[in-house]
């Protein structure tokens, strides 16, 4: 058992890192594929953990959704598994050598995306298996056999009292998104696949922090793992310019529109605090002539899919959201994410701007800073060791009222310079001069060393993890449990 508190032996330093994927030799059809994919260069995360992996060394990665994270464990792990690729067509030919652990059916759906594109012109085979939908499709995939599972942890179990997949072959295990799994009360389920799992394996656990439970679990599952940790968000995220605006609730709606026009943005994700709010804000955007859809904790499963596919496909412009969208989804090119409300948890900002600026694009994160909010503000500053300047609006109020002249509803147009702006009825207030709540101090894109530091858990060492006590409640899981399962990642969704 590792002290990874104590034990800085097995860090790595970037001096040597290979950062062209040329460097690294995998062999052709993965080369291909990363080829195909527009790979040139590795991310971070990529550039410590491949090498590492691909000696068969446990790791404890501190890496969030968006960093590149996915191909830098799954391009080592099917090089590595290339040995035992066949074309034969017998399931006992392709027992499971690599198990990925995710939190959320989202998250899993995306990485076994991910794994198929980059394992497409291998022999080896790979599925996803999550709850909240058939099992038989997943159970007929899984008995013609799988290299590579991909599963959320309640479905897994399913799947394997009923005896549709065997893991006494595997190699390889990650589990990604660890601390969320742990928030989520994952931790018996997790507990109890592992316990399948021969010990002879390299275990990869990813995790946005490096909390004193992630510590532990690292301790119990983990054998003189190499830790690597990137920066929150890191290379995409510094590419992410930040502004906090001071601006009135009332004028949030204005603020929006304005900057929407002043920088010409196509596509933006709009993050508020509550269900309630999202609802009425994504009402109000659409009435004001936005392609507006929501996306919060009150809509099924179908809903935010089909939400989030509106948004991938250019059909809305503005997603507006609760902290349910803020992890994890992989939605490239999204120009700008504003915090209409400012998160009541600092950690979130860091979530809902990692969705900009995402695998090396620029982006830009807007926050509307009201003056009850100073004390979220400080919070935020506080997680990011930096000092945040407040900047003020100059609204334009010479801009013709769209509402007046009757043509509303005309989406993406808005945008472009020189059209109409869409706003409410502002007539009936007096010309605004600039916003004098906070003295501004406006500066450019903020070089912002929060990510280039290693990401702090928030919680204090001494507190008592929240999966401990989870643990040591009685309940072994059974076939029903399936419905348990289920009912937290409701319960995950219903927080936001
Ligand atoms: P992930 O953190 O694995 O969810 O990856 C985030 C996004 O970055 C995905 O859309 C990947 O396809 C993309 N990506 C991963 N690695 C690279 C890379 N080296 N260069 C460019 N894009 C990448």
């Amino acid at each position: 058992m590792t002290d990874l508190t104590s034990d800085t032996s097995n860090e790595l330093t970037a001096d040597t890192l290979p950062m062209a994927f040329a460097q690294l030799q995998l062999s052709d059809p993965l080369a291909r594929a990363v080829f195909e994919m527009g790979y040139e260069t590795m991310t971070p995360i990529q550039a410590q953990a491949i090498p590492v992996v691909l000696q068969g060394r446990d790791v404890m990665g501190a890496a969030q959704t968006g960093t590149g994270k996915t191909a830098a464990f799954a391009l080592p792990l099917l090089q590595r598994m290339l040995k035992h690729e066949n074309a034969s067509t017998s399931p006992a030919r392709h027992p499971v050598r690599a198990l990925v652990l995710l939190p959320t059916r989202e998250l899993a759906d995306q990485v076994a995306e991910q794994v198929a594109l980059y394992g497409k012109y291998t022999n080896l085979r790979s599925t996803v298996v999550f709850g909240g939908i058939d099992m038989k499709p997943q159970t007929a995939e899984l008995k013609k056999g799988v290299e590579v599972l991909v599963a959320t942890p309640g479905r897994l179990l399913d799947h394997i009292e009923a005896k549709n997949c065997v893991l006494n072959q595997v190699e390889y295990v990650v589990l990604d998104e660890a601390d969320r799994m742990l928030d989520i009360g994952f931790l018996p389920d997790l507990q109890r696949i592992l316990s399948f799992l021969p010990k002879q394996r390299t275990t990869l656990l990813f995790s946005a922090t490096f909390s004193p439970e992630i510590k532990r679990l690292a301790n119990s599952y983990l054998q003189d793992p190499v830790t690597i940790e990137v920066a929150r968000s890191n290379a995409t995220a510094s590419t992410v310019e930040q502004h906090f605006y001071s601006v009135s609730d009332d004028d949030k709606r204005h603020a929006l529109h304005q900057i929407l026009r002043q920088r010409q943005l196509k596509q933006a994700f709009v993050f508020v605090n509550s269900k309630l709010g999202c609802a009425r804000l994504a009402r109000s955007l659409e009435r004001e002539g936005l392609k507006t859809t929501a996306l919060h904790g009150d809509k099924s499963q179908d809903e935010r899919l089909k939400a989030l596919e509106s948004f991938k496909s250019g059909e809305v412009d503005l997603l507006v959201c609760t902290d349910v969208a803020a992890r994890g989804l992989d939605i490239k090119d999204v120009p700008a994410v504003f915090n209409f409300d400012i998160p009541f948890h600092a950690e979130d900002y860091v979530h809902r701007i990692g969705r900009t600026g995402r695998a090396g694009q620029s982006g830009l994160a807007l926050t509307f800073v009201s003056k009850s909010d100073m004390r979220l503000v400080a919070d935020i500053e506080k997680l990011l060791k930096t000092k945040i300047d407040l900047e003020a609006i100059e609204f334009e109020e010479d801009l013709p009222d769209i509402r007046k002249q009757g043509h509303i509803n005309d989406g993406r147009r808005m945008y472009q310079q020189g059209s109409d702006v869409p706003r409410e009825d502002f007539s009936a207030r007096s010309p605004r001069a600039p916003r004098t709540d906070y003295k501004p101090r406006v500066r450019s894109a903020p070089a912002d060393p929060f990510f280039d530091t290693p990401y702090e858990p928030s919680l204090p060492p001494e507190a008592a993890p929240a999966w401990e006590a989870a643990a040591a409640r009685p309940g072994v899981r059974t076939v029903s449990g399936n419905i348990r399962s289920k009912r937290k990642l409701a319960a995950l969704f219903t927080s936001a």
